[in-house]
């Protein structure tokens, strides 16, 4: 049996297994996942990338303010001046920078995708597609509204969870040839609510001119969520040609990536959740 298993590599995973490894302990984090990272994430189309989810990390915390100090330090993370007098924190050459280097020298099984968790003799049953693990103790960091999907909607813990929103985010990525006329743009009120020159950061590639990313705004996505991707790019590219002022003939690429779960809009109030045996918890943002 193994000891601890975590469900899900994204920064929440990654951070328990990082303070378990720490502490001295061997856990084995799952993620259904190609890569790690989850929503901190960067999208490669041959020569291209773009930071398609999480645009940048702010602490707030002595103790995560310590981790991004040391990834500064060793280079995978940089400051970002955003146009607007105000420098973020980007993970270099993209965000998936910061994810692998939390995940580095971690036991990370990748393509592992739980499909159900249940309890057994002394511990926790987990059902994935090639076979079955058992564990003492499981650390969850699925985002909430999945985790029903996994232990079922009636778990108490899982009824605690209810609570929690999360919002959808559509995300256009473009190549742009041709002038660059901020940096980003935001707006809540606008359909395309954050625009970002991504090639704008630190550390990017700069062969193809200027690469956006254009998150659409909780109204636009919840309206758009089950769109067809190639009729949600025609739809928001007019848009971000026209917030830039550009032809669409100056655009050299443009695709589309569905958040359904973006952003939490409602949290629970708490960090975390756990069984009263403490084998459970469950956690992520
Ligand atoms: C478009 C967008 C923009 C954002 N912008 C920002 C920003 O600028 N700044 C900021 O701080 N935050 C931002 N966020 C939010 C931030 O990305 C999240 O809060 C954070 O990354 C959540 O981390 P997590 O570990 O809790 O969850 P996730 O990153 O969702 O990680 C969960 C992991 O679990 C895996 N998983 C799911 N189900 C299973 C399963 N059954 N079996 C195995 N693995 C599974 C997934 O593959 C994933 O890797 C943004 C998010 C999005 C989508």
């Amino acid at each position: 049996m193994t000891p601890i298993i975590i469900i899900g590599a994204g920064m929440a995973g990654l951070a328990c297994a990082r303070k378990l490894a720490d502490a001295g302990m061997a856990p084995v984090v799952l993620d259904k996942g190609r890569g790690i990272g989850g929503r901190v994430a960067t999208r490669r189309s041959g020569d291209l990338q773009f930071d398609h989810g999480a645009q940048y990390v702010n602490a707030h915390g002595a103790g995560f303010s310590s981790v991004l100090a040391a990834l500064e330090k060793a280079g995978t993370l940089a400051g970002w001046p955003d146009g607007t007098g105000r420098t973020h924190s980007v993970g270099v050459p993209g965000m998936s920078a910061l994810p692998k280097a939390l995940g580095a020298g971690l036991d990370i099984r990748q393509n592992a995708q739980v499909l159900r968790l249940v309890p057994d003799a002394g511990g926790w049953l987990l059902h994935l597609a090639d076979g079955t693990l058992r564990a003492a103790s499981v650390v969850v960091t699925v985002p909430a509204p999945q985790v029903a999907a996994l232990m079922g909607a009636d778990h108490p813990l899982v009824a605690r969870l209810g609570a929690v929103q999360i919002a959808p985010c559509l995300t256009l990525m473009a190549a742009v040839a041709g002038r660059a006329p901020f940096i980003t743009r935001k707006d809540t009120d606008d359909p395309l609510a954050w625009i970002a020159q991504d090639s704008a950061k630190p550390g990017r590639p700069q062969k193809h001119g200027a690469l956006w990313v254009a998150q659409a705004s909780e109204a636009f996505s919840a309206a758009h969520l089950e769109d067809d991707p190639t009729m949600l790019t025609a739809c928001m590219l007019p848009l971000l040609c026209d917030r830039l002022s550009i032809s669409a003939a100056t655009v050299t690429h443009a695709s589309t990536h569905r958040w359904r779960y973006a952003r939490v809009t409602q949290p629970l109030g708490q960090s975390f959740l756990c069984s009263d045996d403490g084998s459970l918890y469950l956690g992520g943002d």
